[in-house]
């Protein structure tokens, strides 16, 4: 049994007004396993974004069904991490309170936050910055809070939804070489999805190509990380 499994997995969108129904998946089959860094790879609009959201618990399929450890999702959950392209930082919390605030929410002490906080702000090279305000950092470091955000709770899955789209060339390299580091040293399991064949080639330990209208698999392809890439 993989890890997660999306089976026949279909997806419509209603427009009643209109009264058009797009197919954004047609009938999807995917199986990730433990400490994969896979990427979904394709063009806009192909449903990377609704197939990772489907995983989140953001989106339910219309038919199929997504499992983690061979349990159906039901929504949302602690055990998935997200990064988006924007990391919406709240502007009003110091770095680390924004690294930690899901245990806020869980009513962890603040000594307690700011020790699980620490540990996540230096895996992304932040070191320094806890006390900052989101204002201050370049899009790069926003990018990195975002992503300490989503290691906090040591997730089973990071789904991350184009985290590098928004930054320059440079700072794209370096965070890209950064999340290798990260992959590496906690055992993630990555989901990544990207329109960049470069992007995809440099950080995937196998890159899962999607087609445009309908949403399918095109290939899947295992990268021989022990190759030089
Ligand atoms: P990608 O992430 O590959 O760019 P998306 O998953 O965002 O693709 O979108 C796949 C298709 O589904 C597109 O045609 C998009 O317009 C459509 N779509 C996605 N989300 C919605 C939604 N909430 N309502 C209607 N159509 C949607
Ligand atoms: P991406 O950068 O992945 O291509 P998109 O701009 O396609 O992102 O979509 C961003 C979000 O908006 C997605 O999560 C998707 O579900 C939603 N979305 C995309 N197309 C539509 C649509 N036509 N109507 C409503 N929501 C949409």
């Amino acid at each position: 049994m993989s890890f997660i499994q999306l089976n026949n997995i279909v997806k419509t969108f209603n427009d009643s007004q209109r009264q058009t129904e797009t197919l954004a998946i047609d009938d999807i089959s995917l199986s990730l396993e433990k400490k994969e860094f896979a990427c979904l790879l394709g063009p806009s609009g192909c449903g990377k974004s609704t197939l990772l959201n489907m995983v989140a618990g953001f989106e339910y399929p219309t038919l199929g069904s997504v499992k983690i450890e061979n349990k159906v999702i039901t929504g949302p959950g602690a055990d998935r991490g997200m990064v988006f392209q924007q990391p919406n930082l709240m502007p009003w919390l110091p770095v680390w309170d924004n690294v930690a605030f899901s245990l806020k929410l869980q009513g962890v002490g603040r000594k307690q936050r700011q020790d699980a906080a620490q540990q996540y702000i230096d895996a992304v090279n932040l070191t320094g910055f806890e006390q900052h305000f989101p204002g201050a950092l370049s899009g790069g470091m926003a990018q990195r809070v975002g992503i300490a955000r989503a290691l906090l709770q040591n997730p089973a899955v990071i789904l991350m939804d184009e985290p590098f789209a928004a930054l320059d060339a440079q700072t794209k390299l370096e965070m890209q070489e950064e999340l290798v580091t990260i992959w590496q040293k906690y055992n993630s399991t990555i989901l990544f999805v990207t329109h960049s064949v470069d992007e995809a080639l440099i950080l995937g330990s196998r890159v899962v190509i999607m087609t445009h209208r309908p949403g399918k698999i095109r290939d899947d392809i295992k990268i021989d990380l022990e190759r030089p890439r």
